[in-house]
């Protein structure tokens, strides 16, 4: 069963973990939402409508910056509705995909392991 939740402590960290990667995350190929007092309030009162289940246990953690979706074996994740290239539906399957997966795709470049992922999800 997946939980969906916000933990404020968790998305401040992350705004720090984000600031700190910076360089590093201008270089791939993904957008990159700034951390943002006004998102943060906006995520701590609206949070995303999604009733997406599967039989695995993650937790779901809603991000208020960063990329649009991240994961941490073994199981959580964490979504930006920020993102508007995807909904937060499919940024979540493409993480537990992630979860999944990650195992084979040691080594791997992010871009060989978004190409993995993806063919994981069109198979
Ligand atoms: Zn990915």
């Amino acid at each position: 069963m997946i939980k969906y939740r916000y933990n404020l402590i968790k998305d401040l960290k992350n705004h720090i973990d984000v600031l700190m990667s910076l360089r590093e995350l201008k270089k791939l190929p993904v957008t990159i939402h700034y951390p943002n007092p006004w998102e943060t309030l906006k995520l701590i009162f609206i949070r995303p409508k999604i009733d997406y289940q599967c039989d695995k246990d993650i937790t779901c953690y809603w991000k208020s910056a960063g990329t649009g979706g991240s994961y941490f074996p073994p199981d959580e994740i964490y979504v930006c509705p920020r993102e508007t290239s995807y909904t937060v539906e499919e940024i979540v399957k493409h993480e537990i995909i992630h979860l999944e997966h990650e195992h084979e795709v040691q080594g791997m470049t992010h871009e060989e392991k978004e190409a993995y992922i993806i063919s994981k999800e069109n198979s």
